[in-house]
Formats: C-alpha cells, sequence, structure tokens
C-alpha cells in the first residue's frame, strides 16, 4: 500500500581496508515516494547506492524489499523483484531505433527464460503498440524511428528510462540522473522522473539541489557515512547540521 515501507536498510556498512565508507545506515523508504540521498562529497552516496543495487556486498547490515529478505541476492535477482537501477546510458544501442531498443526488453519480457520461436507476426506487431506507448510515456513518440546514436543525452536518458519501464519495476534506484545535463535536459529529466513516479517508487543520489527540492517527498542527508538528518527539504536545508556539513566540506549549496 501506498505509504508502506517497501525498502528497508538496517545498519548498512561497507569497510574498505578497515575505513567506513558507510558506518551504520539505516533507511526506509515509502511506497509511493520519491526519495532522495544527497550530501557533500565523500559522504558515502555512491557507495550506499551500490549497496542498494547489489554492486557492492555489505560489511555487515541487511536490505529488505517488500518485507523480503535481499542482502544476499544478485542484482539480476532483485530486478525480478520489481527493483531496477536505471539512467545508464550504456544500456542503450546506439545503432538501433528508439522503437527497437525499447523492444528488446518487452521481447525478453515476453519469452520468460526460454526462446519461443513460435510466436507469429501477430505478437510482434502488438510489441510494437507496447513499445510505441512506452516511447510516448518518456516523451519519445517523435523520436520512435530514430537512431539512439542521433538523440541528446537528455532523450538517451529518457530512452534508457523507456527499457527499464519495459521490465515492469516497482521501485527505480536512479544514480545522479541529471549528472553532466544543460539546462534544457535537466527540466525534461526531473518532468520525467515525476511522470515516472506517479506509480512507482524511486529512490535517487542527486547533487542538484535544486532538482532534489522540487522532486522529494524525503531526503536523507548522509556525511561521513552516517545519517545527519531526514524529512522533507525544507526541515533537511535548515537543519545546522546539515548547512555546517555542506559548508565544511566546500561542496556548497549551489549545485
Ligand atoms: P559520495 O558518493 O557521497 O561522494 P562515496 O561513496 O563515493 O561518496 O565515497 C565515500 C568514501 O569512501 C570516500 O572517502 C571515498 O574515498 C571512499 N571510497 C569509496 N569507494 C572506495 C573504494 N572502492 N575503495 C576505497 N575507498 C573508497
Ligand atoms: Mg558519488
Amino acid at each position: 500500500m501506498v505509504g508502506d515501507t517497501i525498502l528497508e536498510a538496517r545498519n548498512l556498512t561497507k569497510e574498505f581496508n578497515g575505513f567506513r565508507a558507510v558506518d551504520g545506515v539505516s533507511l526506509s523508504v515509502r511506497q509511493g515516494e520519491i526519495h532522495s540521498l544527497i550530501g557533500p562529497n565523500g559522504a558515502g552516496k555512491t557507495t550506499c547506492f551500490n549497496l542498494l543495487t547489489k554492486f557492492l556486498k555489505p560489511t555487515a547490515g541487511s536490505i529488505s524489499f517488500k518485507g523480503e529478505d535481499i542482502t544476499g541476492h544478485a542484482p539480476a535477482s532483485i530486478a525480478r523483484l520489481g527493483l531496477v537501477r536505471s539512467f545508464q546510458i550504456s544500456a542503450v544501442f546506439p545503432n538501433l531505433t528508439v522503437l527497437e531498443n525499447i523492444r528488446i526488453p518487452l521481447q525478453r519480457r515476453l519469452r520468460g527464460d526460454s526462446y519461443d520461436f513460435w510466436r507469429g507476426e501477430q505478437c510482434l506487431t502488438s510489441l510494437d503498440a507496447e513499445a510505441e506507448a512506452l516511447a510516448d510515456s518518456v516523451g519519445l513518440a517523435s523520436y520512435v524511428d530514430r537512431l539512439a546514436s542521433d538523440l541528446s543525452y537528455g532523450r538517451k536518458r529518457a530512452l534508457e528510462v523507456a527499457t527499464t519501464l519495459a521490465l515492469e519495476p516497482e521501485m527505480l534506484l536512479l544514480d545522479e540522473p541529471m549528472a553532466g545535463m544543460g539546462h534544457e535536459d535537466v527540466d525534461r529529466t526531473a518532468e520525467l522522473i515525476r511522470r515516472v513516479a506517479k506509480n512507482r517508487t524511486i529512490l535517487m543520489v542527486e547533487h542538484n539541489l535544486s532538482v532534489v527540492a522540487t522532486l522529494s517527498d524525503r531526503i536523507t542527508v548522509l556525511a561521513r557515512g552516517q545519517v545527519l538528518a531526514e524529512g522533507d527539504y525544507a526541515t533537511v536545508s535548515q537543519d545546522p547540521r546539515v548547512i555546517e556539513a555542506y559548508i565544511g566540506s566546500g561542496d556548497g549549496h549551489a549545485h
């Protein structure tokens, strides 16, 4: 149900040669919310993200998704449960069109784990309709026949989101979705995240604080590997410890 905890980390810890990059982080993400993870450089955001997406193994602590302990799960197995990492342009095939790119995950989903050579033309046509609908949902309706390599940076990200949505994730984990973008792409991508979040849960690491302020229902601030503050933007941005941590890091508030 909306508002229930969907993803929960308890006491997550990651040590690199004895150094605690993430030090006892507990985090609850509620169903249907956009939850942001912020903090000055070196706070442990990327490490935390990589623990949650299973790219790293925690030294200690546990993670559960929809009540199931996923601490020891592989990335592919959490994807099947509906927890998917997105915003990696590397997942887009440059020499395929937008429509072809979106059809790939749709085919995989239809097929399940085994090949089925007996699916007919009709099936491919229905895939095209679904692929077009997905393209439309990320604002790429008029780009379906373009090569992915011809798209702007922001639109490549939109395409990557469409291929992720084809997997029907319940929850998306986004790693700095605005990184390296100009203003126009930032605005378009923020709008896209808002649209995608309508019937999904999102946890994102993001450096652009004005984007964080406008999109997030809840924010967790990390510093030195620990949770420093949590709440809505108004609350955390006025928290003296948060201000101190940003000023102390020389990271500023103006990203
Ligand atoms: P953030 O993403 O918030 O900037 P990181 O998670 O990248 O922070 O890093 C947190 C701390 O952990 C930093 O001090 C960083 O140098 C250290 N760190 C991150 N990854 C490694 C690693 N693979 N080996 C050693 N130290 C690491
Ligand atoms: Mg980082």
